[in-house]
Parts: structure tokens; C-alpha cells; sequence
């Protein structure tokens, strides 16, 4: 099997957990990773790289043709793990042409080229990359919205129903990689995860603007009532569970990742405030000063905010497809993977 494998969107939060994961757990594979270092890529979350030879970083677009093909040719492709994406939802709701281009024409461009280069060869390539796979990340968020009882949950035959333009346009990724396996017989894979968090999220994201906001003693924002379900997923048990997919998942199907937790925003919220208040007490905080000496805890500043338009109520993830078929299991429970996360930000801005 070729073991050189293009991985996009490798600067951006799961992608830099994955990549650095990836190569520690198997010396024969080669990285190239493929980002447009867009607001949302850093590359200092890949800097522990910087002088690995199995690890090459190229800066640009997965929508242009020609780079990608380039890279096809110049680097011998043998697989394809996508992760690149616009990938935030408010961001969609303002902008959403982007995402159209690079989570639907990305996406398309990417496949076409892995199938012409695979696939349309001469008879020795066919041969070369017959197991070549197109490992495709995307969101449960293609599935829409939960009712709160606890006993509906999404599976990979839940109907397509996605809400947001963000969401809209991974569920049109998927559909485009799916014909491709059934149109052309290629060989893919699709994971559809849930909310992720770990280190290295980008500060626009929930749980890093929580953190951040806390530590600077601003308000910390909470859309609607703050009864919004997410089932949250620890980032490297989401690393785990593409590496089973990618290696053992069966051509065409889809597998569904979630962490079985469940958790309000409003929990989410007052758990991280518990673990600073013990982690970096609030009269510590180089912040604290007289004019605001009225804050017993960082939980005083929770703020509600008026709620996202066509804000999803609940998701949540019935996994059991691949924890039955694969073996997966996630190793962190939510109270567990955010103090981990809260000890990586706390050390991030210098203040453990
Ligand atoms: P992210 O926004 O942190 O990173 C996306 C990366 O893609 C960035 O490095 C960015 O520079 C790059 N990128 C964007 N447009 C590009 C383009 N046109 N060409 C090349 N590179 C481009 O996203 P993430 O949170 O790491 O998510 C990765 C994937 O996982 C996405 O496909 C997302 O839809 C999916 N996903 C994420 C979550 C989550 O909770 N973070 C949940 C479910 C699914």
C-alpha cells in the first residue's frame, strides 16, 4: 500500500491533533498536508513538525485544480484523510458563499482528482492503488435538530436534515463522496462527529471563548436559555476513532463518532468556571482589582445573549456502530477531557 498520505486541513484544530498523532503511531507513513491558512489554520499548532522528514506542509486551496493535482503527482497520493473546511457555524450564517466553495467545490475537486489519479490510470496504477482510500470528516450536524428525549438519537440512517449554510454544505460534501463510491466504486469513508474539544481550538469556538473570557474577567457570553444539547467529544478520542475508520472501516459506509455526553451549554459553562476557580482562583487573577471586587467566581460572569438564528436545540450521537464494528470507545468522559482542556488554555496564556 502507498503510504503517502494528503492531509487537508492539517493546521486547523482537529487536523494539528491528528497529523502529530498520526505519524507517532505509524514510522512507514509520509504527511503531506494541504491548508489554505485561512483566519481558522495556525501552523504553530504544528511546530513540534517543524524538522520531522515525514511531514511536509504546503500552503494552498483544495478548490484549486491544479495545486491538488500537482500534489497527486509530485508526492504519489496513496490516501486522502479530508478534513479542511470553513467550519463555523455563525460564520456560515453571515458569509455562507465560502462555505459553499470550499466545503462543496473543495471537496468535489479533491475526490474528482483522487479518482482520476486512482482510478483512470493505466492498469498498473489500478493495481498500486487499489486500496487507496478518501477518508472524508464531517459533521452530525447534517442530520438537523433532537427533540430532548434522551432516547432519540442520530444513527448513520437518520435522514439528512441539515439547518445552518454550514451544515448544509458538509451534507452536500458527503453526498458528493458518496456517489463517488457508488457511481465509481471508489474507495471511501465518512465519519460524522460530534462537538469537539481539546487543545488547540480555535478562540472563536465555544468552550476556548468561555476559557478566554473567564480569564480575562469579561462576560461570558451564553446563547439563548443555554439549554442547548451537544454531545461532546474529546479530541483525541475523535484522532482514534478516524484512525480505526481510516484502517478498518468498510468501503462506502459511513460511521457515526460521539462521546455519549451530553451536555447543556449552561453545564458546560459553570463546569469550567468550577475548574478555574480551584485551578486559578478568581482573587488571583492578575485581572482582579477594585473595581471588580464584587466577583466571588468566575460563574458571576455568565451573561445570556440573545440566541443564534435557527439555533439547533439538541444533538446527540448513538455510536454504536463503530464502538460494535470497529472496537472504538472514547476514553475521556466530559468532566475528565475539560479539565485537561482548561489546564492546556490555562498554560496557553501563561497563567499555571
Ligand atoms: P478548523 O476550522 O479548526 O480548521 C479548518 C482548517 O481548514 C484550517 O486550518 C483552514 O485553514 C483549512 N481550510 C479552510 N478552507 C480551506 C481551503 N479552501 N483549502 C485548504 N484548507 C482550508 O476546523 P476543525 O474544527 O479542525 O474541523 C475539521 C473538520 O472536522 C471539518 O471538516 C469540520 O466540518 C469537521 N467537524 C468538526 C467538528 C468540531 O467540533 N470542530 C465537529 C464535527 C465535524
Amino acid at each position: 500500500m502507498n503510504k503517502n498520505i494528503l492531509i487537508t486541513g492539517g493546521a486547523g484544530f482537529i487536523g494539528s491533533n491528528f497529523i502529530p498523532y498520526f505519524l507517532e503511531k505509524y514510522p512507514e507513513y509520509n504527511v503531506i498536508n494541504l491548508d489554505k491558512l485561512t483566519y481558522a489554520g495556525n501552523l504553530e499548532n504544528l511546530k513540534e513538525l517543524e524538522n520531522n522528514p515525514r511531514y511536509k506542509f504546503i500552503k494552498g486551496d483544495i478548490c484549486n485544480r491544479e495545486l491538488v493535482e500537482y500534489i497527486f503527482n509530485e508526492f504519489d497520493i496513496g490516501g486522502v484523510i479530508h478534513f479542511a473546511a470553513e467550519s463555523h457555524v455563525d460564520n456560515s450564517i453571515k458569509n455562507p458563499d465560502v462555505f459553499v466553495k470550499t466545503n462543496v467545490n473543495g471537496t468535489f475537486t479533491l475526490i474528482d482528482v483522487a479518482y482520476k489519479y486512482w482510478m483512470q490510470g493505466p492498469f498498473k496504477y489500478k493495481e498500486k492503488y487499489k486500496n487507496s482510500r478518501f477518508h472524508h470528516i464531517s459533521t452530525d450536524e447534517v442530520y438537523g435538530t433532537l427533540s430532548d428525549d434522551p432516547n432519540e438519537l442520530f444513527t448513520e440512517e437518520t435522514p439528512y436534515r441539515p439547518n445552518s449554510p454550514y451544515s448544509a454544505s458538509k451534507a452536500s460534501s458527503d453526498m458528493i463522496v458518496r456517489s463517488y463510491h457508488h457511481t465509481y466504486g471508489m474507495n471511501t469513508v465518512i465519519t460524522n462527529c460530534s462537538n469537539n474539544y481539546g487543545p488547540k481550538q480555535h478562540d472563536e469556538k465555544l468552550i476556548p471563548t468561555i476559557i478566554r473570557n473567564a480569564i480575562n474577567l469579561n462576560p461570558i457570553p451564553i446563547y439563548g436559555d443555554g439549554k442547548n444539547i451537544r454531545d461532546w467529544l474529546y479530541v483525541l478520542d475523535h484522532c482514534k476513532g478516524i484512525d480505526l475508520a481510516y484502517h478498518k472501516g468498510k468501503s462506502g459506509e459511513t460511521y457515526n463518532i460521539g462521546g455519549r455526553n451530553e451536555r447543556t451549554n449552561i453545564y458546560i459553562a459553570n463546569k469550567i468556571c468550577e475548574i478555574l476557580d480551584e485551578l486559578y482562583p478568581i482573587k488571583q487573577n492578575s485581572k482582579f482589582s477594585t473595581l471588580n471586587s464584587q466577583l466571588k467566581s468566575y460563574k458571576d460572569l455568565i451573561t445570556f445573549v440573545s440566541d443564534r438564528p435557527g439555533h439547533d436545540r439538541r444533538y446527540a450521537i448513538d455510536a454504536s456502530k463503530i464502538e460494535n464494528e470497529l472496537g472504538w470507545r472514547a476514553d475521556e468522559n466530559f468532566e475528565s477531557g475539560i479539565v485537561k482542556t482548561v489546564k492546556w488554555y490555562l498554560e496557553k496564556y501563561h497563567k499555571i
